[in-house]
């Protein structure tokens, strides 16, 4: 028989299907929400919810009467990053959401609702033996060496994981589900409707990305970030690499996207439609700036200077070099004033 699951539960696990029969109960419907005032107030909720995720934190319900509108914010909040089709938002999002699930289940003390929450997970590992391929599903993106293959005892095509291990793969599992399926595919309608809201959160995004940066300053991008945007304005054909690890430093950097394709269009053999679909698609799907270890491998380190020694990845020297030449700046600023105040001889 199924574990019975409590309402406070459903907060507490909401991708259990519990919960969604709990909204269709309610008659609760994503389309047309923003027309009635309860509608807009889960909308401003669930944009909240992802804006405090961006600054890594997590919403939690008030009270049981909180549980409703907390399973509605969550189902809202992964409909209104998906329409940001912003890949770190929705990556920030999974792993705060990840975070309080896991946070949850740690501290859970019905075991019968840890195993259904398990089951419903597909995690039970029982006695803590996991077959090969098992195992590769689920520890497959856990960044610790120990956690390679070639690092396990295996006997049998079995691999052996202590209960701390198992923690550690439910907490992934966990990521993964939530993470599973986003972006959802949202209808245009609805994401016409949501635009204020996801505007919103968008707009959340690029003020953290200039808060991190700051204003975007050419003169300190990398070397190699300065020979691609050179290529491309001379109308070389740019590798893969090499567009994608442009696109996306500039991306980072907090340059809209309708500049990072600006760029390309300084290319004599400029196709609008073409560029703007390639950079929608490096920055719907990949995000993150390879590092210079990366960039070597696929040949876009190049004119290395000083200050690379110094750096692991193009984004560090863009925050180093931007340090560099703002203590300039003031250097320069601070001479010129004590210029202006020296008595004439
Ligand atoms: S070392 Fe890093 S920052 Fe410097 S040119 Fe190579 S990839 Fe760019």
């Amino acid at each position: 028989m199924r574990t019975s699951v409590g309402k406070r539960d459903l907060a507490h696990y909401p991708f259990l299907h519990e919960a969604q029969e709990l909204l269709a109960s309610r008659g609760i419907k994503v389309a047309g929400l923003s027309g009635s005032s309860s509608g807009r107030s889960y909308l401003d909720k669930a944009t909240e919810r992802v804006i405090l995720a961006l600054d890594g934190k997590s919403v939690y319900p008030e009270s049981l009467d909180d549980v409703v509108s907390d399973i509605v914010t969550y189902v809202l909040s992964k409909v209104l990053v998906s329409c940001t089709k912003d890949k770190r938002t929705m990556d920030r999002f999974c792993k705060m959401e990840a975070n309080r699930v896991y946070g949850f289940f740690h501290m859970e003390e019905n075991a019968l609702l840890k195993e259904r929450v398990c089951e419903e997970l597909d995690v039970t590992t029982g006695d803590g033996l996991l077959t090969v391929v098992r195992y590769i599903e689920l520890a497959s993106r856990v960044r610790d060496a120990k956690w390679r293959l070639v690092n396990r005892e295996v006997e049998g095509g079995v691999v052996k994981i202590s209960a701390d291990e198992q923690d550690v793969l439910i907490a992934e599992r966990i990521r993964t589900i939530i993470s599973s399926g986003l972006p959802l595919d949202v209808p245009e309608s609805i994401a016409r409707e949501f635009l204020p809201w996801s505007d919103k959160i968008l707009s959340a995004v690029q003020e953290r990305t200039l808060a991190e940066f700051g204003a975007i300053e050419e003169s300190a991008y990398p070397p190699c970030i300065q020979a691609l945007i050179s290529a491309a304005a001379s109308g070389a054909n740019l590798s893969h690499s090499g567009r994608f690890s442009m696109t996306a430093f500039l991306h980072n950097v907090g340059m809209p996207a309708e500049q990072v394709a600006g760029i390309f269009a300084r290319s004599p053999d400029y196709n609008a439609d073409m560029t703007n679909y390639q950079v929608d698609h490096i920055l719907t799907n990949e995000y993150t700036t390879p590092s210079c270890a990366t960039m070597l491998t696929h040949g876009v380190c190049v004119n290395k200077d000083k200050l690379c020694d110094s750096v692991s990845h193009p984004l560090n020297y863009y925050r180093s070099k931007k340090k560099m030449l703002d203590k300039m700046r003031l250097i320069e600023e601070a001479r010129e004033k004590k210029d202006e105040v020296q008595p004439e001889p």
